[in-house]
């Protein structure tokens, strides 16, 4: 089967975790996207089609949390893997309650994250099929109105 490369962003304020995670990533032949801070995430997403953002919790400035909800308003089909330091699981609990797919202890274990990844992916996948269909039928019975 041929895999479909996921489009992920990853944000983090940590450049040495973010380059070393794009790099595996690359090497998966996903296509990848960073961005340093929340704000920049946002930038991002307003003009790349993404499918999933690996989000770190603790960023200085406009923090995952507010990310995420930021994310969800404007992107809501946008699937988010947060990223937390075992100080916060209970932040990450709150993520996934406002729409956030999963959640990674930092540091990351590599499979866990690509399996969580995949799951996102397929998620964002089978949702839009849903619309895709739902908007068919929709055609369907105006169609059957005229
Ligand atoms: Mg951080």
């Amino acid at each position: 089967m041929i895999k479909i490369p996921a489009k992920v962003m990853i944000v983090d304020d940590e450049k040495d975790f973010v380059e070393m995670l794009s790099l595996r990533l690359k090497e998966m032949d996903e296509k990848v996207t960073a961005a340093y801070s929340g704000q920049e995430c946002l930038e991002i997403l307003e003009k790349d089609d993404i499918d999933v953002v690996i989000l770190d919790i603790k960023m200085p400035g406009m923090d995952g949390i507010e990310t995420l909800k930021e994310i969800k308003k404007r992107f809501p089909l946008i699937e988010i893997i947060m990223l937390t330091g075992h100080g916060s699981t209970e932040t990450a609990v709150e993520g996934m309650k406002t729409g956030a797919y999963d959640y990674l202890l930092k540091p990351a274990d590599f499979e866990d994250l690509m399996t969580k990844l995949e799951g996102a992916r397929k998620r964002k996948e089978e949702h839009e099929e849903r619309i895709r269909k739902a908007e068919v039928k929709l055609l369907l019975r105006k169609v059957g109105e005229i």
